[in-house]
């Protein structure tokens, strides 16, 4: 009799998107004149930079001819978009990344998901608390998570890492070992950043314990301040120690496009094994590469005129989380994040349960919002809400918020 993997038995139902639909669902049907703004869920709106467009319908027509085929790409991604990628987005920051460090792909979800194909199980891996459930679920199949506890919402053999008001949303370095470390900076889904002297004291952790940091940079495209770093790799030591992932989903509106990218440095080795050796032989075995015409999509980005397109959107976007945030604010509510993140996360008031205050705004302001607790334990008390709404729709919503409360 074939066996499953066990593992898959172990998993809590996807409950937040699905409980969010079902709330959302039943509102709107007792109250059909009502519309609804929906501030909840992380996908872009904005359409695709022309320039993009152009770069694309190029490259369909190139498909077109004989001498513009293009058949199986090389799995780790074309060459001309690697470079552009090591160029802009490491080496003008003055860090030396290399175009066969980088592994083009189709979204860094598969690759935070993936990337568990070169460790070994018995690594003791620490994700933060509230988390981007990907890591969390995606250790669970492989095995690495333990059993699930129902009344804790935490595996047993995670080491989860509190990201709280009282820490400034910025989790501790572990005191017990651990090998493999998700750190998601701009977070999802505080919004919080992470400061080069937070880095630098995770790499000097990994670096001393021979851990892995597997840093989640999806947002980085958000970060505004002066200072905060922009990748992992800015921090010295990090090449020995750190993945990076990176996506164009957010940054350029390719959600539906898929392509993304994680860096992994050559100077990174355990066990005696160079990791992008690893990474390369798990891509080339399991993946056949993104399309080339959303390849050359993507690298439309790196031109001087989409690079401008782009940074308009984004600009939007950040203007949207400006107004949730200081309209939250003004509405009386303690808020975080939205300064270099798409993402608002916000107390609720008076100790309020996340599910509560998602309710009472849904009910009274008609705006869907995501509860915290749906991102871990310690989400508990708090909601997210989201940049990527039109800017109309932003404001009214954050219009309804003031008056519901
Ligand atoms: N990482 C984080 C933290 C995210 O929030 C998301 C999407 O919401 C992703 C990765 C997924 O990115 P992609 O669209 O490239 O798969």
């Amino acid at each position: 009799m074939t066996k499953i993997n066990e593992n898959y038995r172990k998993l809590p139902g996807s409950y937040l998107f699905s409980e969010i639909a079902r709330r959302v669902a039943a509102y709107s049907e007792a109250h059909p004149e009502k519309t609804l703004i929906k501030l909840g869920i992380g996908d872009v709106t904005r359409p695709l930079a022309p320039a993009v467009i152009a770069a694309m319908h190029a490259a369909v027509d190139e498909m077109g001819t004989a001498e513009g085929f293009h058949g199986y790409g090389p799995e780790q991604g074309y060459a001309f978009l690697r470079e552009a990628i090591a160029a802009q987005d490491y080496q003008t920051r003055g860090v030396a990344i290399a175009a066969d460090e980088i592994f083009v792909s189709d979204g860094a979800k598969s690759d935070c998901g993936n990337i568990g194909d070169i460790f070994g199980v018995e690594n003791v891996v620490a994700v933060c608390d509230p988390v981007y459930p990907v890591y969390v679920d995606t250790n669970a199949m492989a095995g690495r998570a333990g059993e699930y506890d129902e009344r804790s919402g935490r595996w047993t053999r995670l080491h989860y890492m509190p990201c709280t008001a009282e820490n400034g949303f910025s989790p501790a370095i572990p005191e017990e070992r651990v090998d493999l470390i998700y750190l998601c900076f701009p977070n999802n889904p505080t919004g919080a950043v992470a400061t080069r002297e937070q880095l630098k004291a995770w790499v000097d952790y990994a670096n001393a314990n021979g851990a892995v940091i597997l840093y989640d940079s999806a947002y980085e495209a958000f970060i505004t301040t002066p200072g905060i770093p922009h990748t992992i790799f800015e921090i010295e030591g990090a090449k020995t120690c750190a993945i990076e992932f990176r996506s164009f989903s957010k940054t350029a509106g390719f959600t539906g496009n898929r392509c993304a990218y994680t860096v992994v440095p050559k100077e990174l080795e355990r066990g005696g094994a160079s990791l992008n050796a690893l990474w390369n032989r798990r891509q080339t075995t399991k993946f056949n590469g993104v399309p080339y015409v959303v390849q050359r999509g993507a690298a439309a980005i790196y031109t001087p005129e989409g690079r401008a397109q782009v940074m308009e959107t984004i600009a939007f976007y950040q203007n949207n989380a400006k107004v949730i945030r200081e309209g939250l604010a003004a509405a009386g509510l303690t808020v975080s994040g939205g300064t270099d993140s798409p993402y608002v996360w916000a107390k609720t008031p008076d100790g309020m349960a996340s599910w509560g205050f998602f309710d009472l705004l849904l009910q009274k302001a008609n705006v869907v919002t995501t509860p915290g607790a749906g991102f871990g334990p310690s989400g508990e008390g708090y909601i997210r809400l989201t940049a990527f709404g039109g800017a109309e729709a932003t404001a009214e919503a954050v219009k309804r918020i003031k008056e519901a409360l």
